[in-house]
C-alpha cells in the first residue's frame, strides 16, 4: 500500500467543525492519504513518512467540491436560446424540448462523449463528486441509457424521466405520468440512486410529482426534487412531506416553506432536507437570485451546486458558483466554501465525501492560492492547482 503526503499546508480546510470555526481550518498542516482515504490529518511538523510528497508550497487546501445538481447527458446546445435571453426574452423552461429532440436523436457514442467532457472539465475545476440527471430522453430506451451512460462517470445519478411532458404527451400528462412511474421507472431504476421532478407550472403539479416520487421510493430510490424556481409552489413542501435528501433550487419560498425545511432540523443542526442553491441558473437567465441568508439565518443547511445543463445554467464552474453565492446570496465565504463541499455531500447523504478526517475519501483540492477566501476575491480565475480524486493526483 503506498502512502502519499500533501504537506506545507498553509490553510486545510477540513470541515470538520471545532476549534477551527465551521470550516474546521487548520493552519501549517499536512494530510496523508493511503489507499484512496485520508489516513492521518495534522500538523506538518508532525507529518508521518510517506512513499511520496506533494509540497503544496504554502497554499490553501480544501476538500473536492462535490456538485450535487447537473444535467450532463444530453446533446446539441442552446446558445442561440441564451443570446435571445439576454436580448430580452423571458426564460420559460420551454427550451427543455429542443433538448430532448437533440438528445433522442444522438448515438451512445456521441451523448457519452459530452458527459466525459464535461465530467473531467468539473474534475480540473475541483469537482469530485457529480451528481448526474437524466431527463432529456424521456423515453423508456432513452431515460434507460442516459443513466447507463451517466453511472459510467458517477455513482450518484438520478432518474429525472419527470423533466418535462414531451410534446407527444401533451394532452394526455396523466398518460405520461403512468409511464414514468411504471416501464420507465423499471427501466431506469438499476441505473440510478435517485429519483426526482421538476415541481413547477408548466412541467409537474404537486399531485403528479408525488405519485411519481413514490413510486421511485417504493423502489428504493431516495427523493429530491426541483422546486420553487420560477414562482412559489409546492415543490419545497412536497419535498419536505417526502423526506426528501435536497430540495433544488429554491428561488421562490414562502414563510411556510422556510419553516417546513427548518422543521427537518437533526441532532447535528442539519437539515434533512437540504435547499441546494443553483445561482448558475438565475445567472443565466438574468432571474433575481434565491435569498441564502434568509435560509441560513432559518437554520436551514444550504448546500451550492451547478445545475449544468445546455439552457439554463452551462457552468461547470463550483468556484463560479461560490462566488455568486457570496456576491449576490448573501453567504459569507466560508458559508458558501462550505456549501458547495460539505453542504453538497449533506444534499446527497453522504459523510465519506466534503470532509478531510481520517477514513474520508481522498479528494482534495491545492489550490493556487493561500486561502479559501481566494475562491469569491478571485471569481473567474482558474485557483484550482491539483486535484486528488480517491488519492490519485489528477
Ligand atoms: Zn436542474
Amino acid at each position: 500500500m503506498s502512502s502519499l503526503l500533501v504537506d506545507d499546508i498553509a490553510e486545510l480546510v477540513t470541515n470538520v467543525a471545532g476549534a477551527g470555526g465551521p470550516l474546521g481550518i487548520r493552519r501549517r498542516a499536512a494530510v496523508l492519504v493511503e489507499d484512496g482515504e485520508v489516513a492521518w490529518v495534522g500538523p506538518a511538523a508532525d507529518a508521518p513518512a510517506a512513499d511520496r510528497r506533494i509540497d503544496a508550497a504554502g497554499a490553501a487546501v480544501l476538500p473536492g467540491f462535490v456538485d450535487s445538481h447537473a444535467h450532463l447527458v444530453f446533446a446539441g446546445d442552446r446558445a442561440a436560446e441564451f443570446a435571445a435571453r439576454m436580448a430580452g426574452e423571458p426564460y420559460t423552461g420551454g427550451g427543455i424540448r429542443t433538448t430532448v429532440g437533440a438528445t433522442r436523436a444522438a448515438s451512445d457514442n456521441e451523448l457519452r462523449a459530452t458527459v466525459r467532457r464535461l465530467h473531467a472539465e468539473a474534475l480540473r475545476q475541483g469537482t469530485t463528486t457529480i451528481e448526474i440527471k437524466s431527463g432529456y430522453g424521456l423515453t423508456v430506451a432513452d431515460e434507460a441509457r442516459s443513466l447507463r451512460i451517466a453511472t459510467e462517470v458517477s455513482t450518484e445519478t438520478t432518474f429525472l424521466g419527470a423533466h418535462v411532458v414531451p410534446a407527444e404527451y401533451a394532452a394526455r400528462p396523466d398518460d405520461y405520468v403512468s409511464l414514468v412511474c411504471g416501464p420507465m421507472l423499471a427501466a431506469a431504476a438499476p441505473y440510478a440512486r435517485w429519483i426526482d421532478v421538476f415541481c413547477e407550472r408548466g412541467a409537474f403539479d404537486a399531485d403528479h410529482a408525488r405519485a411519481i416520487l413514490a413510486c421511485g421510493q417504493a423502489m428504493g430510490l431516495g427523493v429530491r426534487v426541483h422546486a420553487n424556481q420560477l414562482g412559489p409552489g409546492p415543490g419545497v413542501r412536497l419535498g419536505v412531506e417526502l423526506g426528501a435528501a435536497s430540495v433544488d433550487h429554491c428561488t421562490h419560498l414562502t414563510d411556510t416553506d422556510v419553516d417546513a425545511l427548518a422543521s427537518t432540523t437533526t441532532d447535528d443542526g442539519q437539515s434533512a432536507t437540504v435547499a441546494t442553491l443553483l445561482p448558475g441558473a438565475e445567472f443565466s437567465t438574468r432571474s433575481p437570485y434565491p435569498d441564502a441568508r434568509r435560509l441560513l439565518d432559518a437554520g436551514v443547511t444550504v448546500a451550492l451546486a451547478t445545475d449544468c445543463n445546455p439552457g439554463s445554467s452551462y457552468t461547470s464552474s463550483m468556484p463560479f458558483c461560490i462566488a455568486l453565492a457570496v456576491r449576490e446570496m448573501g453567504m459569507t465565504p466560508a458559508e458558501a466554501v462550505w456549501a458547495a463541499t460539505a453542504g453538497g455531500a449533506r444534499a446527497l447523504r453522504r459523510d465519506d465525501i466534503g470532509v478531510l478526517r481520517p477514513g474520508a475519501r481522498a479528494d482534495l483540492i491545492i489550490l493556487d492560492a493561500p486561502s479559501h477566501l481566494h475562491l469569491a476575491y478571485r471569481p473567474g480565475v482558474p485557483l484550482v492547482r491539483q486535484v486528488l480524486h480517491n488519492g490519485v493526483p489528477r
